[in-house]
């Protein structure tokens, strides 16, 4: 099932796509912008739907008819989805192949389709020779063709690709929005709801997976117990534990934003300390409030600005290919003793 109705938050979103339709409007190309598991995917796959829906009255899409249910499963031969591929370090690339590949099926009539459509899932992981090659696409699209893009950011795409497009910029979703939805439509119970809304970040989908699958806190549990693990160590230990973490060079990009999460709060919860007393603001990490608000007594405002700051120096460093340990040896190095 999926109709427009489920989609949660970005309502102007759908309203805009929905016009286009209703007045005949569609454009070639879309990108949707937003963060990861924003509902970027979600809202796109809606709109093939739409376009291409069997239903005679009612709604379109209805999420019943065959052509609703194949998009969904990701399986309608005029509907399809590019993504990246994903190294064992865990650099996602789109590469001009799959890029060439996706030309050819758009350049044949439809199987059965009104529409065909594109997909096109992270964008910004196009190398430049693929998001080269694909931009021929968006100058002379094929007759009947709708290509959906999605990335972060526009400013992460080649001008070109994002000048070409109709941008659909998604926003995080309200802390309250999350946790109500949780609630009421996967059923969570109260306490995870609260928790989860907090750390998603506006990003529902990623709240979604986190209370379907339990490991995904259980990961978070300890990467925050391997932090705390490097706050407590001597120099000799936070070697060790540089060493051991460069091993697994695909958990890193995951482990390190889980720590600047952790340091974020640490900031503002530094700020608030100094300037208006008691008064809360909304934090991730909730569960660990009353540790965090130990840590600001012990550390000063500068070390924990400077440890936020290496932290997202070292995620950087890691996307550019530097040397796992290294970046991990600097970072345990500028990290307060506790
Ligand atoms: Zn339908």
């Amino acid at each position: 099932m999926s109709t427009w109705n489920q989609i949660i938050g970005h309502d102007w979103a759908v309203r805009l796509l929905q016009g286009a339709i209703t007045h005949q409007r569609v454009g070639h190309a879309y990108l949707i912008t937003g963060p990861e598991q924003i509902g970027k995917t979600t809202l796109a796959r809606t709109f093939a739907q739409a376009l291409n829906c069997e239903a005679v009255v009612g709604e379109r899409p209805c999420g019943q008819c065959r052509t609703c249910q194949l998009v969904a499963a990701n399986r309608h031969p005029d509907v399809r989805l590019l993504e990246p591929e994903v190294s064992k370090r865990g650099k996602a690339t789109i590469k001009i192949d799959a890029v060439r590949e996706l030309q050819r099926g758009l350049n044949l009539a439809a199987y059965e389709a009104r529409m065909k459509v594109a997909i096109l899932r992270q964008f910004d992981a196009a190398n430049a020779n693929a998001a080269n090659a694909f931009l021929k696409t968006l100058e002379e699209p094929p007759a009947n063709v709708v290509l959906l893009l999605t990335a972060t950011d526009a400013d992460t795409l080649l001008p070109t690709i994002a000048s070409r497009c109709r941008v659909i910029g998604l926003r995080p979703l309200p802390l309250s929005l999350i946790e109500q939805s949780l609630t009421t439509r996967w059923h969570v119970p109260e306490k995870r709801a609260y928790l989860l809304a907090h750390l998603a970040d506006g990003r529902l989908g990623w709240a979604v997976q986190a209370s379907q699958d339990a490991t995904i806190l259980q990961e978070r549990e300890s990467q925050l117990e391997q932090l705390e693990d490097v706050v407590n160590g001597r120099r000799v230990d936070r070697f060790n534990l540089a060493d051991k973490l460069s091993r697994k060079p695909e958990q890193l990009p995951a482990l390190l934003k889980n720590w600047l999460s952790w340091w974020r709060d640490l900031a503002l919860l530094t700020q608030v300390h100094k300037s208006v007393g008691t008064h809360s603001l909304p934090i991730h990490n909730i569960d660990q409030e009353s540790r965090l608000h130990e840590l600001i007594d012990r550390w000063s405002s500068e070390q924990i600005q400077s440890s936020l700051k290496q932290t997202d120096l070292a995620l950087w460093q890691l996307e550019r290919n530097a040397n796992t340990r290294l970046v991990l040896e600097n970072l345990f190095l500028t990290y307060p003793l506790l």
